[in-house]
């Protein structure tokens, strides 16, 4: 199958979410299964000096954007037996510090920025020499090309058109923007009510995608269910409607790039019937973030972006009170809205002895935190799929988790489950119903057994994106609700 998968954010090149590693992680593992995989993608700044393979097309593209003419080219990085990817190279759109923003504020011309990418991608999809049976779109950023297809099929005679699935990673980011917006699109106001794009009065780009795709998928069976109950943020009636093409498909782990053995991050190395590395890397991690190496003190960790989604404003009382109680450490790795931040950077000066902070984005320190690490911390008010419970628990590093979306599709927990359990869930999110959780952490730290045995179980799990992405041949494949 010929697939052109068009995203915002796609690792290694750019990320700053779970969004770059599925798209990288799905690309390939189709592409090693024999399909044509391509992906589309904003040339961001620093791209070419990264990857200096990377070389320009002879393809120059002028496509109006609402009253102006915009020029764009385009480069492509190939590599046998895996997806071709293509950069939109658009200099003062894309060639700026921060992908969607800086230091917690976005660009203000983000609608025009990812209205633009998404024209792009249908023209690529419509002219490249070997176009795509299936456009893969991903997020508002891309979701508008839905509706750019539909016209151009339909009213322009596009008849060999791609079928158009859209992924929905996110239901809270939608790009809804002022109803002038739409003229950006350079189409007929006709597509502009309610069962289009229009959405309480702005023009929303999620819902333009919702509305005019064939088929939609989500990252997790569970947030599939919630986002038509009362997760949609807004759109869980729209999502109702087209509940019959929602399909919830949890994303999988790239085992090659989260490995506990020959791992350039990583110095020790373990794995489920040898975890001594895991200790040493635990000692290591304590020492480098100047904590005591106490290998008897459990270490708490959180890698996360620091927004109101993560649930750290209820997890912050909870550790004042657990870390002022109990012999602990807690480690966060995370950046974001700058109150928490302040908030979290406060409670290391507070705790100084066992609490460390470090804003910033830093994927080497994520890597040997959930190596170093005893329990990860995940209390999300949602979580579409989450990978990092997936990654902790590879890593022997027990996640605790509120019973969400696909933390709760991809975490046993002791009382539900006692032959399979390889984690902590909680139902509430809640000071006490937290606390508990880490209470029950503790304990099934100070026994030793249990933890093995949460933690071998949870380290033979097996996520990895075969699976996955055979669900999402076979959605790509099945006939449009
Ligand atoms: P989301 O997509 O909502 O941010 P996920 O758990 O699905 O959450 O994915 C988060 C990804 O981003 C993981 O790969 C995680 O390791 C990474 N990540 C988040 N914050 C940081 C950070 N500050 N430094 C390094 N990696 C981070």
């Amino acid at each position: 199958m010929k697939i052109l998968m068009v995203s915002s954010e796609v690792h290694p090149f750019s990320k700053t979410g779970g969004l770059a590693d599925m798209v990288g992680a799905l690309s390939k593992t189709l592409a090693g299964l024999g399909h044509e995989v391509s992906v589309f993608t904003p040339l961001y700044r620093g791209l070419r000096e990264r990857f200096p393979a990377m070389e320009q097309m002879d393809w120059e593209i002028r496509l109006p954007l609402g009253g102006q003419m915009v020029e764009a080219s385009l480069w492509k990085l190939t590599d046998d037996g895996s997806a071709t990817i293509y950069f939109l190279d658009q200099p003062e759109f894309y060639d700026r510090d921060g992908i969607y923003g800086v230091a917690g504020g976005v660009f203000p011309d983000n609608e025009a920025r990812y209205l633009f990418f998404s024209k792009c991608a249908v023209h690529l999809a419509r002219h490249m020499t070997s176009p795509p049976e299936v456009l893969h779109l991903h997020d508002w950023q891309a979701a508008p090309a839905a509706l750019l297809v539909n016209h151009q099929k339909w009213r322009e005679g596009w008849g060999t058109a791609p079928r158009v699935c859209l992924t929905l990673h996110n239901v809270a980011y939608q790009g809804h923007f002022s109803a002038n917006t739409f003229s950006l699109l350079n189409l007929p106001w006709e597509y502009f009510h309610p069962e289009g794009a229009e959405f309480y009065s702005g023009f929303n780009c999620l819902k333009t995608g919702i509305m005019y795709a064939d088929l939609l998928t989500t990252v997790s069976p569970r947030y599939a269910r919630e986002i038509t109950q009362d997760q949609g943020h807004g759109l869980d009636g729209v999502l109702r409607k087209r509940a019959g093409g929602l399909t919830g498909i949890l994303n999988g782990v790239d085992y090659e790039e989260w490995r506990t053995e020959d791992n350039p991050h990583l110095e020790h190395e373990f794995n489920a019937s040898d975890l001594r590395g895991k200790a040493k890397g635990k000692a290591a991690l304590q020492q480098k973030l100047g904590l005591a190496v106490s290998p008897n003190t459990p270490l708490f960790a959180a890698v996360t972006r620091l927004a109101g989604q993560k649930g750290l404003d209820i997890l912050l009382p909870v550790l004042e009170e657990m870390l002022a109680a109990n012999e602990m450490q807690f480690v966060l790795l995370g950046s974001g809205e700058p109150s928490l931040e302040h908030a979290y950077r406060t409670l290391a000066e507070r705790f100084a002895d066992k609490v460390v902070v470090q804003i910033g984005y830093d994927t080497g320190l994520s890597h040997q935190i959930e190596a170093g690490s005893d329990f990860f911390l995940m209390p999300s008010r949602y979580e579409p799929c989450g990978l990092n419970q997936m990654y902790s628990l590879r890593y022997g590093s027990v996640p605790i988790v509120r019973r969400t979306g696909g933390l709760d599709d991809s975490v046993e927990d002791f009382n539900d489950d006692p032959l399979h359990a390889n984690g902590v869930k909680f139902e509430e999110l809640s000071v006490p119903a937290l606390t508990d959780a880490i209470r029950k952490a503790l304990r099934i730290y100070a026994d030793k057994e249990l933890l093995g045995i949460l933690r071998r179980r949870g380290m033979s799990a097996d996520f990895s994106w075969g699976q996955s992405a055979r669900e999402y041949l076979r959605a790509f494949q099945t006939p449009s609700a």
